[in-house]
């Protein structure tokens, strides 16, 4: 035959196999050519290094010396995308045991080596389809492998071999498996595709098979110790020229990431309750990063509300170093002198004192609890309260201490039901009668969880209720022309040299505003390293599930393998299984802290929950990356297995 027939051709093979200490050359200087066409048996007893090389022509192992071409195309110097593309292309493999996956039928395993091609998806059922029915399991093709008798998953696999088109059909012990008849099928099956110009070889131990080829080649203990034509077989002038192998090229980006996608989607339908367990941490950690913001910023967003109602002219005086030094022996530090003294400054607008109390009111048969605040006339100027009935005290009612009451909204619907009018009755707190003067209301949203509140002259309060209740807060406004912080910086001077000591604090809307914010900001940090701890435990289980999944499924790979997948697909489908998983993960996460707010907002006024995009993108976007993150070391153990050695692995 001319030299440019030549298909396959190895020069002075060796393979060494290591186990422990020990080094064992498995084939010795194997020279071997192998022309376009040819059908040719390799026989030998067991043990003798048959399949080590026939991985070695189908190029799924490696020589340990020597060297070999495929189609002109040196092995030892080719990539292994090269390499993957050879076995994609040219190369199809019939094993002894089939090797098929189990949770996909007939079709979809025949169909799996164009899924590394860019044969689109409906051509790709159509061919697998025909080749189906040209070998006659048009009745079996959906029928998953353990449906199918050992001659009809040898089929699937003849089909799968020739799905891309392969020239070079390499078969190692096809009949070993078989009885005699679905053996003799078989073996017409490889006659006519060798008819039909492919190149056929066949490891044997049967006789009667390695007869039926042109050429024997006998091997003993990894040494050629014959090569025949073995004239008995009619020698076969290929008839019909192979079309050949559709250059499809391999599959674009896009395209491979979606079948990598509905490949991810199928193995976790396939392990349902491992694939939620996997997914559990993520879902806790998302859930809790994204509600926990939800419920920071529904605090937030209310109290700033309620902040700027005030607006910007008003400051208030508190007793102690500040919110977050609190100093209880400083409780008493303010006084009603302190009110009078820094009532008399040109600056203040109005001025009042708070002096505060818990206690039962009473009125026909009714009671509850309220929080009852003793002021001055001007706290209602102060903090911009809204009277429905009423205006307010008359400097009389402070001076001699009259046993009046303002309502707020909520107090008076609850003592006066059925749109009684509160003004001029009388109620009971803490046992004294009180009569009422008005309905006052603040403004802006409503504090949803204060108890209903009252206000009473201070002077009262302290008289009649509890005449040892410590000022709580002096508050002024600001008249207007005045600048804020200097009234600010006046106050804490006249404080200072009354006390003789730093024992208050004050506080602008602007200072109280900035405090929360900042109060929230490291809130809202701890809240995220807290449940970044949590997803990168979520992280770490998912890692381990792929870890599993990877050693569980290493015959898949080496499946995958041997039809031409490379490693950087196998590493894509294991990646995008682990982003897959955690981006659901982060998904149910969300939306179930979204309905738990729902719920919540059903269930209780106490708090609400404000959604913003941030954390949910966030959210979805740190989950995807911990996929990518804690999936990359087990797809790289998947990408790196061995092909043979995935294969051996049942
Ligand atoms: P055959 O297919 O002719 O029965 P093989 O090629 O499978 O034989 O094996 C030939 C020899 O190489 C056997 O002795 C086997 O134990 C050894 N061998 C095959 N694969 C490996 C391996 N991965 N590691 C170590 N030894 C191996
Ligand atoms: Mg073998």
């Amino acid at each position: 035959m001319a030299s440019n027939d030549v298909l396959i051709e190895l020069k002075s093979i060796w393979r060494h196999f290591t186990s422990g200490t020990e080094t064992v050359a498995v084939l010795k200087n194997i020279s071997l050519t192998i022309h376009r066409g040819e059908m040719v048996a390799i026989v030998g007893a067991s043990g003798s290094g048959k399949s080590t090389l026939m991985n070695i022509i189908g190029c799924l192992d490696m020589p340990t010396i020597g060297e070999m071409w495929v189609k002109s195309i040196s092995t030892r110097h080719a990539s292994s995308d090269e390499i993957a593309q050879l076995r994609s292309q040219n190369i199809g493999f019939i094993f002894q045991r089939y090797h098929l996956m189990p949770y996909l039928n007939a079709r979809e395993n025949v169909a799996i080596p164009a899924l590394y091609t860019a044969m689109p998806a409906a051509e790709r059922q159509k061919r697998a389809e025909y080749l189906l029915t040209r070998l006659g399991l048009q009745q079996r093709m959906n029928y998953k492998p353990v449906q199918l008798s050992g001659g009809q998953q040898q089929r699937v696999s003849i089909a799968r071999a020739l799905m891309n088109g392969a020239e070079i059909i390499l078969a190692d012990e096809p009949t070993g498996a078989l009885d005699s008849a679905s053996g003799q099928e078989l073996m017409g099956i490889l006659h006519s595709l060798h008819e039909a110009g492919h190149t056929i070889i066949i490891v044997t131990h049967d006789h009667d098979v390695a007869n039926q080829a042109q050429r024997i080649i006998e091997i003993s203990d990894g040494e050629i110790i014959a090569d025949r034509s073995n004239e008995r077989a009619a020698s076969l002038i290929p008839q019909v020229a192979l079309p050949a192998a559709q250059a499809t090229g391999r599959s674009p980006f896009w395209q491979s990431i979606q079948e990598a996608i509905r490949m991810a989607w199928r193995s976790l339908l396939g392990h349902r309750v491992r694939a939620f367990l996997s997914m559990l941490g993520i879902i806790i950690g998302i859930s809790s990063v994204v509600s926990s913001m939800a419920v920071g910023e529904g605090a937030r967003q209310s109290i700033l509300a309620e902040i700027s109602q005030l607006g910007t002219s008003t400051l208030e005086i508190r007793p102690g170093l500040g919110w977050d030094k609190p100093r209880p022996d400083f409780e008493r530090a303010l006084s009603l002198d302190d009110v009078t003294m820094i009532g008399q400054a040109a600056y203040v607008d109005s001025i009042s004192p708070e002096v505060g109390k818990f206690t039962r009111a009473i009125r026909g048969g009714k009671e509850l609890m309220v929080s009852v605040s003793g002021v001055s006339n001007g706290y209602f100027r102060v903090q911009g309260l809204n009277f429905r009935s009423g205006n307010g005290f008359t400097q009389g009612d402070l001076d001699d201490r009259e046993p009046v009451v303002i309502l707020d909204p909520q107090l008076a619907k609850t003592l006066f039901p059925n749109d009684e009018d509160p003004m001029g009755e009388i109620i009971q707190m803490s046992g004294i009668p009180l009569r009422v003067i008005g309905v006052a209301e603040k403004k802006g949203p409503k504090s949803s969880n204060s108890i209903p509140g009252a206000w009473i002259p201070y002077t009262s309060l302290l008289v009649r209720m509890s005449g040892d209740t410590p000022v709580e807060a002096i508050s002024l406004r600001v008249r207007d022309g005045y600048s804020l912080l200097e009234a600010q910086k006046d106050v804490e001077i006249r404080l200072d040299r009354a006390h003789g000591r730093r024992d208050f604090f004050t506080l602008t809307n602007d200072q109280m505003t900035q405090t929360i914010q900042k109060a929230s900001a490291s809130m809202s940090l701890l809240i995220t390293v807290i449940a970044g701890i949590s997803l990168l435990v979520g992280g770490v289980g998912v890692m381990n599930i792929m870890l599993v999944s990877v050693t569980e499924r290493t015959h898949e790979i080496g499946i995958r393998l041997s039809v031409g997948a490379r490693p950087i697909d196998i590493m894509r489908q294991f990646l995008v299984e682990a982003m897959v998983v955690c981006a659901l993960g982060g998904a149910i996460g969300i939306a179930g802290s979204m309905l738990a707010g729902v719920i919540f907002s059903w269930l209780t006024t106490e708090f609400t929950m404000a959604f913003t995009w941030p954390p949910v993108v966030l959210a979805c976007g740190f989950s995807a990356l911990i996929g990518l993150g804690f999936g990359f070391f087990p797809a790289r153990n998947a990408a790196r297995l061995h092909p043979t050695e995935a294969l051996a692995r049942e």
